[in-house]
């Protein structure tokens, strides 16, 4: 039988406990103006942050960012920056971090495009250009946002860096053929466990690896492969965005300060069989 998903009732008054608390604290999340970013930016704003939601083509996260800002009374602006372009990086990480009480405690570097190509050996020109622009977007990426933000971690003695890996990263995610992707998330959670040796005097460094879930990215996924991965997955349905909230939480909050270096896979047991 499938798990039920939960339900989420108003919280109006609940305490947050201190632990996990993020008030006064600044926080860049990417690919925040939808899917899995705009949880976790809306999660961070309710435990008190200020945070930048970064975005890239979608505009609405400039309204999005407004909402969140209003409902939890937080400072919350959203940003146009491309994450594959290094300059843009830095530059915003710096303007943010000055603008937003001159700290940078957290950042999310989770935009990510899928690989929507198909077998290798199928590949042209278009295809060869689509592996750069996989590694570019969902590795690449990584480490700009790391160099950026890890300048302002050092300098501060402090910081929580995460970044959003994959299941496809721990497996091949049979029947979907997409080894460019499952690549590049591999990397992000290797180059991460690295970083979380270099940074240990100063910053955590961690992964979050998601399962199927329902958002934009898993749009073109043809109907027939997300049948076969719900029956793969023992909850037998996909996940919400805001069934991550919890994990980013955690990894951003004082409630993980001995936590660095690791993955955190939600997935619903996807990867377990
Ligand atoms: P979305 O498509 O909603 O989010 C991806 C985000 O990445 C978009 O907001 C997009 O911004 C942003 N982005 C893409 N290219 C760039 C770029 N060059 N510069 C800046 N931002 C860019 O899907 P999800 O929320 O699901 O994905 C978030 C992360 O989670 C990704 O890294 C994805 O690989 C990962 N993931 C998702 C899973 C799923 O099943 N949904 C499973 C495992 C991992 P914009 O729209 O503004 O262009």
């Amino acid at each position: 039988m499938a798990a039920a998903a939960p339900q989420y009732a108003p919280r109006d008054g609940d305490p947050v406990l201190p632990l996990f608390s993020l008030k006064g604290k600044t926080a860049i999340v990417s690919g925040a103006g939808a899917g899995i970013g705009l949880a976790v930016a809306d999660a961070f704003a309710e435990s008190g942050a200020n945070v930048a939601i970064w975005y890239n083509s979608n505009a609405k996260a400039i309204e999005r960012a407004q909402a969140i800002a209003e409902k939890w009374g937080v400072v919350c602006k959203a940003y146009k920056v491309d994450v594959t372009d290094q300059a843009d990086v830095a530059k915003h990480v710096d303007q943010i971090a000055k603008e937003f009480n001159n700290r940078l405690d957290i950042f999310v570097a989770n935009a990510g495009i899928p690989w929507i190509n198909g077998p290798i050996l199928d590949n042209g020109a278009e295809g060869h250009e689509m592996y750069h622009k996989v590694i570019s977007t969902d590795l690449d990426s990584v480490y700009y946002s790391a160099w950026a933000a890890g300048k302002w971690f050092k300098q501060q003695g402090y910081g929580s860096f995460i970044a959003t890996a994959s299941m496809s990263g721990h497996i091949t995610n049979i029947p979907q053929k997409q080894a460019p992707y499952n690549a590049a998330k591999a990397a992000v959670i290797h180059f991460c466990r690295g970083l979380a040796v270099e940074w240990a005097g100063f910053a955590r460094v961690n992964t979050i690896s998601p399962g199927y879930i329902a958002t934009e990215i898993s749009n073109f996924v043809p109907q027939e492969t997300k049948d076969i991965w719900k029956e793969k997955i023992p909850f037998r349905r996909e996940g919400l965005a805001n069934e991550l909230k919890g994990a980013y939480l955690y990894l951003a909050s004082d409630a993980a300060t001995y936590t660095t270096g690791t993955d955190i896979i939600v997935d619903g047991g996807y990867v377990l069989p």
